[in-house]
């Protein structure tokens, strides 16, 4: 049986709630309880003693008589207080008796106590016991006291009454707290698991492919906040993947219906009649095949470098070799266009990926070419920090709009696209370069400014921490 959060929630906070009113009735009742018997007690003593005190006073000294009215009336209140008293003049001659003056309510207030004592206080055994006193007047004995009560304590009907109603006091606060803790709980639990049940009923619409949604619940409780957080950025994570994965299908149909239509054309005329199969036209279509096959082999490699089980084939490079070596391909490229080119500075050696590190510079230099016009001037710089190895590589070529520099590393983007489409390329050089980068553990930046030229700067890491090998193993 599973319950909701609000129900659980309610009924722990009510179960605390009950249990601490039950706990502090129960003590409360224990320490009154015996609060009152003590002062109870007490207050008897005092009593007995003061009817004792006042039946002395009704001797008279001179006369050596007592006023037997007076005894009569004090004795009377004694014993509609509970106690039985029997008085004795020196010559133990009986002077007033309670029991005598009234036998019928002596039995009457004996019963009534006892019964009231032995119901309330079972365990307590009590019983009329009589003690004894001496009447006094200053220090000269009067006679004898004789005063029998319930002990070791009784209680009033007026002493049951207020025992009753502090009892009923105490159960109404616990009551009213039980239902107030009640009310309170359901309200807090209902704050508490609102938010999380608009955050599951949010997350069952993101697992169902409504990647848009955003919990806009805000909370006071710091991890139930963290956790709206965490989906709504879970959603916005998959949004953008949702929207690049469809990008990059509408992307690459693109790109590859603008040579394919081309080349479907020229054969359809040259099938057709319409047009000689002349060499020129055939190289047409066979150009289009290639840009084709770049694009392919292109998407291959990134889909390479972004695979899961991508690994890296590292050995110890030399920054400034490897650079020289990729310079030496683009020969024919550079001397066709006058572009005069030189690779400076030096740096140690670097752990990585010796082919992917290769087509990193191929990518960024071949960019550098094919964006500088005919005569200008190209720069390769390696210079190193004590951890990384830093490589520049400068045109003064045609430069790329600042708007657009923050997406040229994206699959297919190409910066000022009608100027770009002439100049070829397919827009996934740029994203190539940044996956291998990044695997290594570095980064890749621009420099550029419109007509003036760029400067793209990738910094790798000499080792990395994971890596650790011992040099002269390689
Ligand atoms: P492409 O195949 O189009 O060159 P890239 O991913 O290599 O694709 O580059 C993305 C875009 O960045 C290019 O289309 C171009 O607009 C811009 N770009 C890259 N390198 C340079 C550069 N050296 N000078 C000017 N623009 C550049």
């Amino acid at each position: 049986m599973r319950y909701g959060l609000k129900t659980k929630l309610s009924l722990a906070i009510a179960l605390v709630v009950l249990l601490t009113v039950a706990l502090i009735s129960l003590l409360a009742n224990i320490f009154i309880g015996n609060q009152f018997k003590g002062y109870i007690t007490n207050q008897q003593q005092k009593s007995t003693q003061e009817i004792v005190n006042r039946i002395s006073q009704q001797y008279d000294t001179q006369s050596k008589k007592w006023d037997v009215d007076f005894l009569h009336t004090i004795g009377m209140y004694a014993l509609y207080d509970g106690y039985i008293v029997k008085v004795y003049d020196l010559e133990q001659q009986v002077i007033w008796d309670a029991e005598t003056s009234d036998m019928k309510l002596c039995t009457e207030v004996m019963n009534d106590i006892s019964h009231r004592m032995m119901m309330e206080y079972p365990e307590m055994n009590g019983q009329f016991t009589t003690k004894e006193f001496s009447a006094m007047q200053e220090t000269e004995k009067v006679g004898t006291v004789q005063i029998s009560s319930f002990g070791p304590f009784f209680l009033s009907k007026d002493d049951f009454q207020f025992l009753d109603s502090l009892n009923k006091i105490l159960i109404s606060i616990g009551l009213l707290s039980l239902l107030i803790s009640i009310i309170v709980g359901f309200l807090l639990a209902k704050r508490l698991s609102q938010p999380i049940m608009e955050t599951v009923r949010l997350t069952k619409q993101i697992s169902n492919g409504d990647y848009g949604v955003k919990i806009e619940e805000k909370t006071s409780t710091k991890e139930v906040q963290e956790l709206i957080e965490s989906i709504n950025h879970l959603s916005g994570t998959l949004e953008s993947q949702e929207k690049l994965r469809r990008q990059l299908t509408t992307d690459v149909a693109h790109e590859l219906r603008t040579p394919l239509t081309t080349a479907q054309t020229h054969l359809e005329a040259i099938m057709e009649g319409v047009w000689e199969p002349t060499m020129e036209r055939l190289q047409s279509c066979y150009d289009e095949m290639s840009r084709i096959c770049e694009l392919v082999s292109d998407l291959e490699s990134l889909a390479k470098v972004e695979s899961d089980n991508f690994k890296l084939d590292k050995t110890w490079i030399s920054p400034l070799e490897l650079s020289q070596k990729v310079l030496e391909n683009f020969e024919t490229e550079l001397k066709n266009k006058h572009q005069k080119t030189s690779v400076t500075g030096s740096a140690s050696e670097i752990f990585a990926d010796k082919a992917r590190i290769s087509q990193v510079l191929i990518n960024l230099i071949s960019n550098a070419v094919k964006y500088s016009p005919d005569g200008s001037e190209m720069q390769v710089t390696i210079s190193e920090t004590q951890n990384t190895v830093v490589f520049s590589i400068k045109d003064n070529g045609i430069g790329i709009p600042e708007n657009e520099i923050p997406f040229i590393f994206e699959r297919f983007y190409r910066a000022d696209k009608s100027r770009n489409r002439l100049m070829g390329g397919s827009g996934i050089g740029l994203a190539i370069v940044k996956s291998i980068v990044t695997a290594h553990g570095g980064k890749v930046e621009v420099e550029s400014r419109l007509n003036e030229g760029s400067c793209f700067i990738v910094t790798l890491p000499k080792l990395n921490e994971i890596d650790l090998p011992s040099k002269n193993n390689y």
